[in-house]
């Protein structure tokens, strides 16, 4: 009898309770690949899903971690090791891969269909697209199998990504390869950065996590702004552009009401108003680009022609000092010429170079600002308070004036004579 024959299924009651509900369920995909016929891999997740039930039974982890990696490699592997092996031997050993999805997330369903045939032949066949960290997480593998996926992973043309302090792996939206409103190639942004500093996300040695991710506009579709310790924000700088016949279809079409209701009063900035004629006017000046109305009204409003990039740095997910959204320290970067993806390469070299020399162990450099301060961090990297990083400059009670453009065209005035003079 084959060794498929004579394996006993464990039994997984309190599994089985979270296939109940509407929405699919991952212990339906680990089942199905338990069951699949003349699987390899189909022993190892049934000792999985034996073991999940035993720590849901038990209330207790069984994974520990330990170091596996690759000739050359620092990081890009997370070990788990099993404590209950000698109950659960074929999933003795579940390591995963991450491995650096391409920018924009596009794939071919060609290598897909390649990258499925790796892991189930030197995997367990479960794959998640993607993890949080935006990698491919190629989940369950046997220390002797890391290296042959990782080498078959790699003749398709993938990499491993980030794990531990090091740079991690980087995420871009779908882009202006689909999205209308995408203002920069940020397909080319991502591949520019972490191209070039690759090294630092293979050999990890940083004193925390870094991560860079590319949203084409406000929206934010790959949470740059609260994710990523370095966010490139699309945005314009113009302008925006309304096409008043399509304002007013959009009128015709939903009423007067709903228009104001949903549209103008929910402009956080009030940038907006409607004409008694269903024309529609925008006070750009005031507009904080936040996205609102160019979401509702596609056919009617877009941005300006004037495009690039806001940089924020430090958002982050808990830790030291909490969550934090990232601080806009570059309001406008121009990406438009290759001239201007090299500025974007060097600030991000600088920014980082500022991280690996100060930041504490186990400090994000979101924490770092909050420890030395927004104004010594411009200083450490050569950038110029500007009024545009002031937080809320219409509800501050330091920004004395309620047109808080005015006065920032002053402080330019001043800052243009100073430099000027020097
Ligand atoms: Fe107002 Fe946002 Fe529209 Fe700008 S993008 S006008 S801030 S709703």
């Amino acid at each position: 009898m084959s060794a498929e024959e004579t394996r006993k299924v464990h039994s997984t009651p309190n599994l089985d309770q979270l296939e109940d509900g509407p929405w699919p369920s991952f212990v339906t995909g680990l089942k199905r690949l338990r069951d699949s016929k003349g699987k390899k891999y189909a022993g190892m997740m049934n000792d999985l899903l034996g073991q999940l039930e035993h720590s849901y039974t038990n209330r207790l982890g069984y994974w520990k971690g330990g170091t596996v990696s690759v000739f050359g490699y620092g990081g890009g592997i997370i070990p788990r090791f099993s404590e209950v092996a000698d109950k659960f031997p074929e999933s003795k050993e579940f390591h995963t891969l991450r491995v650096q999805p391409p920018a924009g997330l596009h794939y071919t369903t060609d290598i897909l269909r390649q990258m499925c045939d790796i892991w189930e032949e030197h995997g367990s066949g479960l794959i998640a697209f993607h993890g949080q960290s935006g990698d491919i997480m190629f989940q369950g593998t046997s220390t002797e199998n890391t290296q042959r996926a990782f080498d078959a992973l790699n003749d398709i043309g993938f990499d491993l990504g980030g794990a531990g302090p090091a740079l991690r792996t980087s995420m871009s939206c779908v882009g202006h390869a689909r999205c209308e409103v995408s203002m920069y190639d940020e397909i080319k942004a991502h591949r520019s950065v972490i191209n070039e500093f690759l090294d630092e996300m293979h050999r990890p040695a940083f004193p925390y996590k870094f991560k860079f991710k590319f949203s084409g506009c406000p929206n934010d579709c790959v949470n740059a702004i609260h994710r990523a310790d370095f966010a490139v924000i699309g945005t314009w700088k113009d302008d925006m552009k309304v096409d008043q016949d399509e304002v007013k279809a959009y009128v015709g079409e939903v009423g007067r009401k709903y228009m104001i209701d949903s549209v103008i009063s929910m402009c956080p900035t009030r940038a907006l108003s409607l004409n008694d004629d269903d024309t529609l006017e925008v006070d750009n000046k005031s507009c904080v680009r936040c996205m609102h109305c160019l979401n509702v009204m596609k056919k009617a409003l877009s941005p300006g022609d004037e495009r690039g990039a806001s940089i924020l740095i430090g958002g982050k997910r808990s830790l030291k000092v909490g969550d934090l959204m990232g601080t806009v320290v570059i309001p406008f970067l121009p990406l438009d010429t290759d001239e201007d993806y090299e500025n974007l390469v060097e600030l991000a070299r600088t920014v980082m170079e500022f991280f690996a020399e100060n930041a504490l162990e186990h400090e994000r450099i979101g924490e770092t600002i909050d420890r030395i301060g927004m104004p010594a961090f411009l200083e450490a990297i050569g950038v110029n308070p500007d009024p545009n990083m002031v937080k809320h400059p219409r509800t501050s009670s330091y920004v004395r004036t309620d047109d808080f453009t005015e006065e920032a065209e002053k402080y330019f005035e001043r800052k243009a004579r100073t430099e000027a003079a020097e």
